[in-house]
C-alpha cells in the first residue's frame, strides 16, 4: 500500500466512524451523549439548588483525573489499533453472516419445504425483522460476553477491556482483537441463523429497517445512553425498566472491582437476556461506591496500561493454562487433554 492508498485508507476509516450514522461511534450519537448527559448533571444540581456555570459542567464531565489518566490514554491507543490495525483482519478472519443466513434458508426449506410467505403489508414483515434481528444481537453480544467471563482462555482476552481503571466512551475500543474476532463470530453465527429464519418466513419483505448497514433500534439506542455506559456518570434504571434497559449504572456495576458484581450485567442495550439467565444486578438509586479495574497484587513490572502488554500478555496466560492440559468449561466440566498426549516415561514398543 502506497503513501497517498495508506491516507486514503484512514480518512475513509474515520470517515464511516464518525460521519455514519449507522456508525456505534458517530458524531451525532457522541453530540447525543454529550447532551443527555449535561442535561442529567444540570437537573441534578438544580434539584439540590446548586449553581449551574459552564465550567462547572465542563469539569463535571471531562474530569481531569480522568482526561489525564494512564488508563485513558491507553484507550486511545486502542481506539488507533482497533481502528485501523486490526480492521484489516477483521474482514477475512469473519464467518460469513451471508453464508450462515443461506445455510439457514436451505436447511429449513429442507425440513419444512418451501414455505409461502403470507401476504402482509410491507411494514409488517418489515417490523418484525427488524425487531428479530435487535433481539438476536443482543442474545448474540449476552452469549458472547458470557462465555468471555466463564470460559479462562476466553477471560484471559477479555481481561483486556475490564483493566480500564476510568470509564470513557473511548474504553469501547479497549478490546483485544481475539477477543473482537470470538464476538464478530459468534454474532455472525446467531444473526445468519435469525436473518435466516425470517428470509424464510417472509421472502424478500423479509430485511430491517436500517440506517446505513446498521439496525435502526440499535442505532436509537447508541445515541441514547450505551457511551453513557463508558462514563462516571450514574444513571440507573430501576424497576421493569432496570429489568428491560441496560442503563449506564448496570454495565458500570460490571466493570467493578467488587466480587459482589464479578459476571453481571452482561447485555448490551437490553438487560432482559441477564434478566432471562440470571446474570442481572439492578443498581441502587444512589450511586453505588464503584472501583473499576481488576485487583492484582501490586508488581511494578505488571503495567495494566501497557499496550505491548495487553496484546501479547494474554497468548502467553493462554499458552500456561493449555501447557497444564486442563480447561475448564463454563457449566462446570473440565476437558482433559494430557491422557491423550504419549507419556514422557512411556516405553517404545518391543521390536
Ligand atoms: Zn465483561
Ligand atoms: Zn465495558
Amino acid at each position: 500500500m502506497g503513501l497517498w492508498e495508506g491516507f486514503v485508507f484512514l480518512a475513509k476509516k474515520l470517515g464511516y466512524l464518525f460521519f455514519s450514522a449507522g456508525s456505534a461511534f458517530s458524531l451525532t450519537s457522541l453530540a447525543c451523549a454529550f447532551c443527555i448527559a449535561a442535561g442529567f448533571f444540570v437537573l441534578r444540581r438544580r434539584r439540590k439548588n446548586r449553581s449551574v456555570r459552564i465550567r462547572t459542567i465542563a469539569r463535571a464531565l471531562f474530569p481531569k483525573r480522568i482526561t489525564a489518566s494512564a488508563s485513558h490514554a491507553t484507550d486511545i491507543g486502542y481506539f488507533f489499533f482497533n481502528t485501523f490495525v486490526f480492521g484489516l483482519i477483521l474482514g477475512w478472519a469473519m464467518l460469513s453472516y451471508e453464508v450462515v443466513s443461506n445455510v439457514a434458508i436451505s436447511q429449513l426449506v429442507g425440513i419444512f419445504g418451501a414455505a409461502q410467505p403470507a401476504s402482509l403489508p410491507e411494514f409488517a414483515p418489515r417490523i418484525a425483522t427488524t425487531l428479530a434481528l435487535f433481539l438476536a444481537y443482543e442474545l448474540a453480544y449476552w452469549l458472547d460476553h458470557y462465555l468471555s467471563h466463564r470460559v479462562p482462555i476466553l477471560w484471559e482476552f477479555h481481561k483486556i477491556h475490564h483493566e480500564a481503571t476510568v470509564l470513557t466512551p473511548l474504553t469501547m475500543f479497549r478490546i483485544h482483537p481475539v477477543d473482537g474476532l470470538v464476538h464478530a463470530n459468534i454474532t455472525a453465527l446467531i444473526l445468519g441463523a435469525t436473518n435466516g429464519g425470517v428470509k424464510y418466513l417472509f421472502g424478500d419483505t423479509g430485511y430491517q429497517y436500517a440506517i446505513g448497514d446498521a439496525n435502526l433500534i440499535f442505532v436509537l439506542f447508541v445515541h441514547a445512553y450505551v457511551h453513557l455506559q463508558h462514563t462516571q456518570l450514574w444513571i440507573p434504571f430501576r424497576g421493569i425498566l432496570g429489568r428491560v434497559f441496560l442503563s449506564p449504572a448496570h454495565h458500570q456495576v460490571h466493570h467493578s472491582s467488587d466480587p459482589v458484581h464479578f459476571n453481571k450485567n452482561l447485555g448490551s442495550c437490553l438487560a432482559v437476556w441477564d434478566w432471562l439467565f440470571g446474570t442481572l444486578y439492578i443498581p441502587g438509586k444512589e450511586a453505588e461506591k464503584l472501583r473499576y479495574g481488576l485487583d492484582r497484587p501490586q508488581d511494578s513490572r505488571h503495567d495494566v496500561h501497557s499496550i505491548a502488554r495487553g496484546l501479547v500478555e494474554p497468548f502467553l496466560r493462554v499458552f500456561a493454562h493449555l501447557s497444564r492440559g486442563r480447561l475448564s468449561l463454563p457449566f462446570g466440566y473440565p476437558v482433559t487433554w494430557r491422557r491423550w498426549l504419549p507419556s514422557r516415561t512411556a516405553r517404545a514398543p518391543a521390536p
